[in-house]
Order: C-alpha cells, then structure tokens, then sequence
C-alpha cells in the first residue's frame, strides 16, 4: 500500500509510555491532521514517521517498505518544523539547495529545482537573501521550500504556521491548501489549532493522552464526535 501505515505503534521516554498501541493507515495523497492538545503526543508521532525518534514497538510503513529501522534519510519523507531552522549563515538559494547538494546532485540540476520552488512558493525576489532579512512568514516559506525542493512522496509539518500572526497563518493555510491540491503528495500535518484542521485535512485524527480518540473527515468529527473529548476540543454542540 501507498502512503503511511502505523502498526501497533508503542512508545516510552525513560519507561514511561506515551503513545499507546496506535494503528493508523494514512492514504497515498491525504492531507491529515494530527489534531490534539498540547503534550499528547503529537510530536511524537510524527517524529516517529520522520525517524528523528525510534519507536519502542510496532513497525511504520511508508510506501508499502518497512522503515522502522531506517534513517530519515532514507525514508522518503520531509519534514517542515515549527522553528523553520533555517541555516542563518547561507542564502536563501544555499538553504534550499542544501539537502540536494549533500545528496550530490550536479550544481546546474540543484539551480534548476531551487528556481522552480521560489517560482512556486513566490519567494524568487529573496532568493539571495539571508534568513535574518526575513520575515517570519518568509522564512517559513523558505523552510516549505526546503522540503519541496527534494521531492519527497510524504511531507511530515510540525505546527509550521504557530510561529505566525493570525493574518499571515490565514494566508498561508490557503496556499499550504493550493499546494497538496496541485502536488497530490500525502502530508501529514500536526496542530493543535481546530480552525487548521477543519480546514485543510481531508481525515482528521483527534489525539489524547497518546491515544486516537477518532479518524474521520473534519466534517464528521465536527457533528459527529466520538466521545465527549473530541466534541469539547473541536467545539462541536453536544
Ligand atoms: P505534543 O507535540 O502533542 O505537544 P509531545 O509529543 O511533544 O506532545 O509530547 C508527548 C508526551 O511525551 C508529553 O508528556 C511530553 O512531556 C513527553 N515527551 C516528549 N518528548 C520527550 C522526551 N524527549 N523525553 C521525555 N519525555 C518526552
Ligand atoms: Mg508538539
């Protein structure tokens, strides 16, 4: 199967767990939310698709091959923080660039992607810039571009638009939306903002205590929440 399977997924910081026997199949191409409040394990488990934190049991597949083992690197996926982490003394160009060139590609093949990516995500004007001649939407646009530039087939995005003010994260949910739409890429997307998760998730997956409380359209878990948790986190009458 295409896309991102977590089976009986289980961890523990220092023997305590925190996630609970997860099992989750996420669609080659959807848009999900991981949707919770904060310290439910969120981060967790993305860092665990992203192989940034070993799992202690289960096994997570993407794209049909078992990385569970396997180094970031070698996962075919990106990732988009919430603290862009962009390196402050390259270019904007160098930044985005960056990955492709540790991976060897030829100079003229990495211009020719980085140029298509600041032609997409309409960042040409900076591409010279430092990170610190940015704003923080910039900058956040230049993280996006980052992952883009390596086309990977899973985007992995950490509450990449907390950072932001409320204009700019309105704006950039519309283009973040525009671009699943025009990629087709799976992405999964983790916040604990409702309003992000109604509005850009094809299957939302509402997080507590480290558990899945339910998986379903934005519009299902909006009228028809699975338990009392859900109904008062999204908001919902009950
Ligand atoms: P979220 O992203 O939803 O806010 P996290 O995944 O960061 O939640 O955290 C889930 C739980 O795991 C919390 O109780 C947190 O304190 C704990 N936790 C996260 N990272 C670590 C770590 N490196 N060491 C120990 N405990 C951690
Ligand atoms: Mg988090």
């Amino acid at each position: 199967m295409n896309g991102v399977e977590l089976r009986n997924v289980t961890k523990a910081y220092a023997g305590l767990t925190v996630m609970e026997d997860i099992n989750l199949e996420i669609a080659d191409g959807d848009f999900l939310v991981l949707l919770g409040p904060s310290g439910c394990g969120k981060s967790t488990l993305l860092n665990m698709i992203a192989g940034l934190e070993p799992t202690t049991g289960g096994a997570i597949h993407i794209n049909g091959r078992d990385v569970t083992d396997l180094e970031p690197d070698e996962r075919d996926i990106a990732m988009v923080f919430q603290s862009y982490a962009l390196y402050p003394t390259m270019s904007v160009r160098r930044n985005i660039g960056f990955g492709l060139k540790m991976r060897g590609m030829p100079k003229d093949e990495i211009e020719t992607r980085v140029a298509e990516v600041g032609e997409l995500l309409q960042i040409t004007p900076l591409l010279d810039r430092k990170p610190s001649q940015l704003s923080g939407g910039q900058q956040q646009r230049v993280a996006i571009g980052r992952a883009l530039v390596r086309e990977p087939s899973v985007f992995l995005f950490d509450e990449p638009l907390s950072n932001l003010d409320a204009k700019l994260r309105a704006d950039m949910r519309i283009e973040l939306k525009r671009l699943h739409e025009r990629l087709g890429r799976t992405i999964v997307y983790v916040t604990h903002d409702q309003i992000e998760a109604m509005t850009l998730a094809t299957k939302v997956v509402v997080l507590d205590k480290g558990r899945i409380q339910q998986v379903d359209t934005p519009e299902n878990v909006y009228r028809r929440p699975a338990n009392r948790f859900v109904a008062s986190f999204v908001g919902a009458p009950t």
